[in-house]
């Protein structure tokens, strides 16, 4: 199976060739661990999650390392902004460090709950400083660097390919010395690789340097880890489409520069989850978390099959509704293939007819052709109602399918947990029908909280609402 993907360099989808037979090298950038991932975030490391299933269901060994962002950059490029992790510490009472360990563990939480595949490692910044010196002392002793201000800076016109992924052009090189705000930069794009002067008191994570006592600017963290674990030139690198103008073009000019060779073949960048007011951020807070998600009755495979609904390059409105439909869609495949589970033996996939085949590669094609979840899942749903093939073949390409959607299929079962519902609970339930028509979400949410402190999960179906236990 070739897998086609679209590389942001070169703006066109192209099948996938490894460096090395048989094995990928995948680097994808990491949470900054100040706060929770808020569920924007959580989209981009579902899109890796889908990436690397897939290329390991395409027969690749992948090594994918993940870094974590645990010295707390600053929340604009420049030394212009708060230092995120110190103002989250101040905010709980804790130290920098024990914010950092708190809000990793959460997302590594998260990611789990989300059926997320764990990394082959995950790499924190503040166990890599001396690999970042290191990279800083190759560029220096290459002389792309300067020091101002007490500063180390990265010297962009001395690396004449800045800004060729991102296709950042003259105009934009003109926009960006409009926003320069740090007197200290030579050229708008260059960017600071290692701080001893901060505009902040106090700086709490600091280590020694060649330069000063001090700590690393937040794109040589990732250039300096990728390149330790995956060496000078590897497969494919993943983020958010927000990275490709400042970290990403950052990250492969110093990483070029300092390597003297090409450094990544394929860029691969998902589109932002966007709420209908517009983006979620992190910094400004007021976001929804996975927790929000499951405190309001949802079970975290929801939220990954209303994600695997939209193309990773689509943009995506987050809506209540959107997500209350996804829920429906799982909980009615978990009884077809609970029901099935409960009746039929899985057949081996030597052993499948011509029409589950025909599933099956039509699934493939779909899968291969830049992570076409959305077509995938039609494939799946397609396979379920085909009368014309037997329930054990279904449940056979189901979990093949499966090992890429990591919707947790093998595991599904169908309880047989009918319940006696109270007339009271009866009467909210109906109140609550009649709040979501009239468009009354606040008093929907209110009874569906009342159900989940009793310890219910109240399911919406084309058949009604009915209530399970959590
Ligand atoms: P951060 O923890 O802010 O460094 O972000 C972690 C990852 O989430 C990065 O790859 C970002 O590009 C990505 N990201 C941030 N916001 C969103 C969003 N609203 N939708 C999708 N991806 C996002
Ligand atoms: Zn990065």
């Amino acid at each position: 199976m070739t897998v086609n993907l679209y590389n942001t360099e070169g703006r066109q989808v192209e099948p996938f060739k490894p460096i090395k037979d048989g094995k990928v090298g995948l680097y994808c950038c990491g949470p900054t661990v100040y706060n929770y991932a808020h569920i924007g975030n959580l989209r981009a490391f579902m899109f890796e999650d889908i990436l690397r299933r897939t290329l390991e269901y395409a027969g690749y060994k992948v090594k994918h390392i993940m870094n974590i962002t645990d010295v707390g950059h600053l929340t604009d490029d420049g030394d212009d902004g708060e230092d995120k992790m110190i103002k989250a510490a101040r905010e709980k009472g804790m130290s920098v460090w024990d914010i950092a360990r708190f809000f990793t563990e959460a997302f590594i939480d998260d990611t789990k709950k989300l059926n997320i595949l764990t990394p082959t490692m995950y790499s924190k910044a503040t166990e890599h400083i001396e690999d970042m010196i290191n990279m800083i002392r190759t560029l220096e002793e290459k002389g792309f660097t300067y020091v101002a201000g007490g500063n180390v800076y990265f010297d962009s016109s001395k690396f004449p390919e800045y800004g060729k992924m991102a296709l950042l052009d003259k105009q934009d090189l003109q926009h960006g010395a409009r926003v320069v705000v740090d007197i200290n930069k030579r050229g708008p794009q260059d960017f600071v690789l290692w701080f001893t002067e901060s505009k902040f008191e106090n700086q709490a994570m600091t280590w020694e340097s060649p330069w000063g006592v001090g700590y690393p600017g937040w794109h040589i963290e990732c250039s300096a880890m990728s390149c330790k674990y995956l060496g000078p030139h590897f497969d494919i690198h993943c983020g958010g489409i927000d990275h490709i103008q400042v970290h990403h073009t950052n990250e492969i000019a110093q990483s070029e520069a300092a390597n003297g060779e090409k450094w990544v073949n394929y860029w691969c960048h998902n589109e932002f989850l966007l709420m209908k007011t517009g983006k979620m951020s992190k910094s400004k807070g007021g976001f929804l978390t996975l927790q929000s998600l499951i405190e309001k009755g949802y079970d975290p495979l929801d939220y990954r099959y209303y994600l695997l609904g939209g193309h990773y390059r689509s943009q995506l409105v987050f809506t209540w509704e959107s997500l209350e439909s996804s829920t429906t869609a799982r909980k009615n495949l978990v009884q077809k293939i609970g029901n099935m589970k409960k009746a039929s033996q899985v057949v081996s996939l030597d052993k499948l007819g011509e029409q589950a085949r025909i599933k099956l590669s039509d699934f493939n094609e779909h899968i291969a052709a830049d992570l076409m979840t959305p077509r995938c899942l039609a494939d799946l749903w397609g396979l379920l109602k085909d009368n014309s093939i037997s329930d054990g073949e279904k449940l056979a390409v189901a979990f093949e399918m499966d090992r890429v959607l990591g919707l947790n299929m093998s595991s599904y079962i169908v309880e047989d947990d009918k319940f006696e519902i109270s007339p009271e609970d009866q009467t909210l339930i109906d109140e609550r029908a009649e709040a979501k028509k009239s468009k009354d979400f606040l008093r929907a949410d209110e009874i569906r909280d009342i159900f989940s402190n009793k310890g219910y999960v109240l399911v919406d179906s084309p058949d009604g609402t009915f209530l399970k236990k959590k």
